[in-house]
Order: structure tokens, then sequence, then C-alpha cells
């Protein structure tokens, strides 16, 4: 196997997920930024989706996607390793140059041609981050999944919502007074949502980094919507489950390295068992599975 497979959309090499449920301990936020009709009882509304029938408080996976982003690449940072920040003219495939041309401008050109080192140049040149979670020019590793207030048999789980006044200066433009008050709506704490994560041939430290997310949100470090500053947004994550399954090889409860002399085995024995092909590992044992994917990251950091 060579160092780059794991970035080739071509071969499943393996696939993991993350799902379980986001629950808020703070009011929580995540609104449309439109504004609402004049008639609208609030001012800034949370953001709602058609759910078997009605209209039900979401998260956006997008919202969560740039969620984890944003932090894996601080984690990255704190720990050495030179990341862009993703944003749209600052990702490598803009900034970063290879033979004298923009690496986005190469890589088309070696796709045109079909040359089978655009997947190498790009493993050469490109960041971790725009690896892991895509760029103009590359799909993401990940996926994740809209997070909807539903039980696992897909049964709408009751949100309560609240409202909140607070004050704005010039918040409509051309509007002649200095400030207004306006009405804010928030989701009120122990609303439950369903993720999902799933992600396509990412070695184990790169695993492990997703794993060290979700835990320092579980830790209520990581928050989740706007007002953040205000006492919003923290998150705990419950009924944590993570499965995984290696084609290239038999079953077992040994994840194997994806990149050779960067990536490393780790063992799930004790805390994950198989079934179908997948190692499952649930509740207290995920955690203890994402544990040991954390280490694999501690070890690329260490080496990096
Ligand atoms: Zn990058």
């Amino acid at each position: 196997m060579s160092r780059e497979q794991w970035l080739s959309h071509s071969t499943l090499l393996r696939e993991t997920i993350f799902e379980g449920y986001i629950a808020n301990i703070e009011p929580l936020r995540v609104g449309s930024g439109r504004e609402p009709p004049l008639e609208a009882p609030v001012d800034l509304a949370v953001l709602r989706i058609r759910y078997g029938g009605i209209d039900v408080p979401y998260i956006p996976g997008s919202s969560l996607k740039g969620v984890f982003r944003s932090y894996a690449t601080s984690l990255a940072r704190h720990s050495g390793i030179d990341v862009c920040t993703g944003l749209s003219k600052e990702t490598c495939g803009e900034t970063k140059h290879v033979d004298g041309k923009k690496l986005n401008e190469r890589i088309d050109e070696l796709m045109r041609s079909s040359d089978k080192n655009a997947i190498k140049v790009f493993y050469e040149n490109a960041c971790l981050m725009c690896k892991i979670f895509g760029s103009t020019r590359y799909m993401s590793k990940i996926s994740f999944s809209d997070a909807y207030p539903i039980d696992e048999n897909g049964q709408i789980i009751d949100v309560r919502t609240g409202v909140r006044t607070g004050i704005a200066i010039n918040r409509r433009t051309g509007a002649a007074q200095a400030s207004a008050l306006y009405r804010v709506e928030f989701i009120e704490p122990g609303a439950r949502f369903r993720f999902s994560i799933r992600c396509r041939n990412l070695p184990n430290y790169a695993i492990g980094m997703l794993s060290l997310v979700l835990k320092r949100m579980y830790e209520g470090l990581i928050k989740v919507g706007g007002f953040k500053s205000r006492g919003f947004g923290a998150v705990k994550v419950e009924d944590l489950k993570f499965k995984n399954r290696d084609f290239m090889k038999e079953p077992s409860l040994i994840m194997v390295s994806l990149e050779p002399g960067v990536d490393k085995d780790v063992d799930l024995t004790g805390v994950a068992r198989l079934k179908d092909g997948w190692i499952i590992s649930e509740d207290k044992d995920a955690w203890r599975a994402l544990e040991k994917m954390i280490e694999a990251w501690n070890g690329f950091v260490g080496k990096s």
C-alpha cells in the first residue's frame, strides 16, 4: 500500500461511523442568518426543517462540519502541524504552488491527462485538514448528516424553545433609531439531536483526531451555534456508538495502519466486538475505543 492510497476515492479501504446524540446543556441557537418576515413573532428564529410533516429545529451537517474543522485546525496548530484555514481563498489549492502553478491548477492539469500522479501531488502538497475535510478540488473524506431531534426509530423528540430579548444597535440598515430591542429564539437545554458522522478511508490517526474533537465536545469545551460568549451553545455527546469496517482484510478487532510509516495499528480488543464484519463499540466502551484512537493521533503528532 502506498502512503497516499487512502486519499483515493476510487478504492474503498475502510468505513468508519460515529453516531449518537448531541444534547445541549446550555441554550442553543442555530439560526438561518436570514431576515424573518415582518409578522414573525421573533426577530431571529432558530433554523427549522420539515420532518415527518412538521417543522422541527435541527442542526445542519454543514454547521457540524464547520465546528469540527475549526476545532481540528486549532488542535493541529497547537501540535505544530502547519494547516490552512479552509476558507475559500486560503485553501492549500489556492495558496500552495507546484511546478510554478497553483496546486489546484496543477491538479486540474494532471486530472485532464488522467495522470495517476494527481493524488500523489495532492498528498505531498495539501495540508492534513484539506486531505480530511476536503477543498474545492477534493471531496471530503467525512460526511456529517443533519442532526434531527429524533430517536433511534425516527420518531420526533419534543424540542422546547424560548425567546430572549436583546438590544441591537443599527441592526437594520437605514433604521433611524440608534438602538432597538429584538427577540431571539433559542432551543431550551435538554434537547437531543441525533447525529451521524461517516468517514471513508481515514487512517487511524485521523480517526483519533476526530475522536479528540468529540471528546472535547463532550467535555463542554466546544460550543455549537451562535451567542457562544453569552452562555449559549455548550453540548454533551450521549449514547455514542463507534463502528468501523476494514475492507482490505479479514474482519478483526485490529484497525490496521492505512499510511505506511506514518499511521499505526490500533487493537480494540476488550472495548469492541465484531458483528457482520463491523467493529462495534457502544457507550462507555465507545469512549474507551476513542481513547485508543486518540493515542494514534498523539503518536502521529509526536512524529510530525
Ligand atoms: Zn489546507
